[in-house]
C-alpha cells in the first residue's frame, strides 16, 4: 500500500513522461512512447519517514474509451500534477478543463499542482508566467514552471510537496 498515489495529467507531448523520468532517474530522454501508460513505485526517505509514492504517468488520447480510463485514473489518484507546455496554448486550456473534470469526479477539494513545462523554449513561449499563476490561483493549485530537459530542484519539489499535501489532508 503506497503512502500517496500521484497522477500526471495533460495533453500528449507536453512532457509528462519526461518529468516523471527526470524525477525518478534525474535523466532526460528525448523520445518516449506517447501511448505508454504506466505506474512507478518510488521508495524514498522523506521527512525522516520511509515513504512509498506511486506515480501514474497517463497517456490519454481523445477517444470515448479513454475518457472512461481517465475517470478510473482520477478515482485512483490522491493528488494530481496537471502539465501543459509553455509553447502550446491549447495544452494550457486543456489543463483548466482537466481541473473541472477532477472537481467533478473527486467532489472534495483536490490536491493539485499546475506545471508549465518546456520553459527552456523561451523563444517559443505562448503562455506567460503570470497567466499560469492566475490559473493556478483560480484552481487552488500550486504553480511551477519547469524544464524536464534542463532538470532542476523544482521537479523533485513538485512531487514531494504534493506528497506532503496529500499526507496533511
Ligand atoms: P508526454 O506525451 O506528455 O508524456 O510527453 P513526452 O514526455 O513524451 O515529451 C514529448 C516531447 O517533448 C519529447 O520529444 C520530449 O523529449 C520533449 N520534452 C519534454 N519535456 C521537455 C522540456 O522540458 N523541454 C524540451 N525542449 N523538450 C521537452
Ligand atoms: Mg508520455
Amino acid at each position: 500500500q503506497p503512502d500517496s498515489r500521484i497522477v500526471i495529467l495533460g495533453n500528449s507531448g507536453v512532457g509528462k513522461s519526461a518529468l516523471v523520468v527526470r524525477f525518478l532517474t534525474n535523466r532526460f530522454i528525448w523520445e518516449y512512447d506517447p501511448t505508454l501508460e504506466r505506474t512507478y513505485k518510488h521508495h524514498t526517505f522523506l521527512d525522516e519517514e520511509p515513504t512509498v509514492m506511486e506515480i501514474l504517468d497517463t497517456a490519454g488520447q481523445p477517444s470515448p474509451e479513454d475518457s472512461i480510463q481517465q475517470e478510473g485514473n482520477i478515482r485512483w489518484g490522491d493528488g494530481f500534477i496537471l502539465v501543459y507546455a509553455i509553447n502550446d496554448r491549447h495544452s494550457f486550456e486543456s489543463a483548466a478543463a482537466l481541473k473541472h473534470q477532477l472537481d467533478h469526479i473527486k467532489k472534495t477539494n483536490v490536491q493539485c499542482m499546475l506545471v508549465g513545462n518546456k520553459m527552456d523554449l523561451l523563444h517559443e513561449r505562448h503562455v506567460r508566467t503570470e497567466e499560469g499563476e492566475t490559473l493556478a490561483q483560480e484552481m487552488s493549485c500550486a504553480f511551477y514552471e519547469t524544464s524536464a530537459s534542463d532538470g532542476g530542484e523544482e521537479i523533485s519539489e513538485i512531487f514531494y510537496e504534493l506528497h506532503r499535501d496529500i499526507k496533511r489532508r
